[in-house]
């Protein structure tokens, strides 16, 4: 075997470890963050990181989101993920997602992979031929396959919280919402609001999506660095994290914002707060975008069909950050952190 793994110790965390193969130019990191309420289940994100460094701290705050996330939502799991450094358009070959499937299986199932940026089920597919540890696979292989569209639905219904709180009114018809990325959260989530009547903005890296977007919807295009800055009732930050930071919050012209992004704010301190003082409303990420993960639990891990009133919860649990947000005075990341580390310490 050509792997080699290397353990880090990072305080806070229970496991972190870099997995190297040569022969399949695999290089990955996989962060589990806690397994108090239960394995540690992730995305795995494959992204050209320019250096270790960087794809060492993208993993830990995905974890650690991942840790709260399923708190909050009071599932019986715990927080982990898995980056591979690399370029999905082209290094992602079957020996490098075999590879990866062996440093998965070497943590014994306290990490249990899905997909994020960059894996498709057909990859996990392949890493399934080396760990049983893996959600998210397609049918074929036995597994429940994409989870994006129930990513998108809790959105729609974290959204509707929001605009009931912002305007008084669940209803989304004329609203306008920006979306920035309409790949697989963006472009499920694109579709739902269109039926709802929402007037849609998009952008994306890739043109073809947005030209997608444009016949399927009627949305207008927006050029990538002005999606943030559009006139608009929400904006929805679906593509990758650190969009809302010092630079970019002072040109935000939207009244609420709610996407499925992980780990929207650069920095978690200073962000939430520049977000209270412009009067717009940021729905935490990890709250909103449970969908994915609360797919995978119910169909994968308590093997049962029923997904609609778990979904249905993401509502009411956005209702209650607001809610106490507002009495509190306090920013909905600030609150809802508080919330998932109340029930980490009652588990
Ligand atoms: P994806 O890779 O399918 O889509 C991301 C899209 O964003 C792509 O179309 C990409 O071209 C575009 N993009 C990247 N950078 C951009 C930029 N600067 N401006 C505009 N567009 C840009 O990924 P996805 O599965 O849709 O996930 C999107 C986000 O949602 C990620 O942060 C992911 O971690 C998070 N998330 C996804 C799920 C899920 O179920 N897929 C669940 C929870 C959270």
């Amino acid at each position: 075997m050509m792997l080699q793994v290397k353990q880090l110790k990072v305080k806070g965390f229970e496991v972190v470890v870099v997995g190297r193969d040569p022969s399949s130019n695999l290089h990955a990191i996989i962060a589990v963050h806690s397994t108090k309420l239960g394995p540690s289940l992730g995305g795995i994100r494959m992204w050209p990181y320019r250096n270790e460094k960087e794809a060492l701290q993208d993993v830990l705050r995905l974890a650690t989101a991942m840790t709260k996330k399923a708190a909050i939502s009071g599932l019986q799991m715990g927080g982990g993920k898995a980056v591979i450094i690399g370029d999905p358009g082209k290094d992602k070959t079957r020996s490098l997602l075999h590879s990866m499937g062996e440093l998965i299986d070497s943590l014994q199932g306290e990490y249990i992979a899905a997909k994020d940026s960059g894996i498709l089920p057909k990859d996990l597919d392949i890493v399934s031929e080396k760990t049983g540890h893996v959600t998210g696979t397609t049918a074929k292989q036995g597994g429940s396959g994409d989870p994006s569209l129930s990513t998108a639905k809790g959105i729609l219904v974290g959204m509707q919280a929001a605009c009931k709180f912002v305007f008084g009114t669940k209803n989304l018809k004329g609203r306008v919402v920006a979306i920035q990325g309409v790949g697989h959260v963006g472009w499920n989530l694109g579709n739902l609001l269109s039926q709802q009547g929402a007037k849609l903005l998009v952008a994306d890296l890739q043109p073809l999506r947005v030209k997608r977007a444009q016949r399927s919807w009627n949305a207008s295009i927006v050029p990538l660095a002005k999606i943030h800055q559009v006139p608009a009732d929400i904006f929805a930050p679906c593509a990758l994290g650190g969009i809302l930071n010092a630079s970019t919050i002072p040109h935000l012209r939207a009244k609420i914002v709610a996407g499925g992004a992980n780990n929207q704010f650069l920095d978690e301190e200073q962000d939430p707060y520049r977000m209270m003082k412009r009067n717009i409303l940021h729905v935490p990420d990890y709250v909103l975008n449970a969908g994915g993960l609360i797919h995978l639990f119910v169909r994968e891990i308590l093997h049962q069909r029923r997904l609609v009133p778990w979904i249905l919860n993401i509502e009411r649990t956005v209702h209650q950050v607001l809610s106490a947000s507002f009495q509190k005075q306090l920013p909905p990341l600030v609150v809802a952190n508080r919330m998932a580390l109340q029930k980490l310490e009652l588990s």
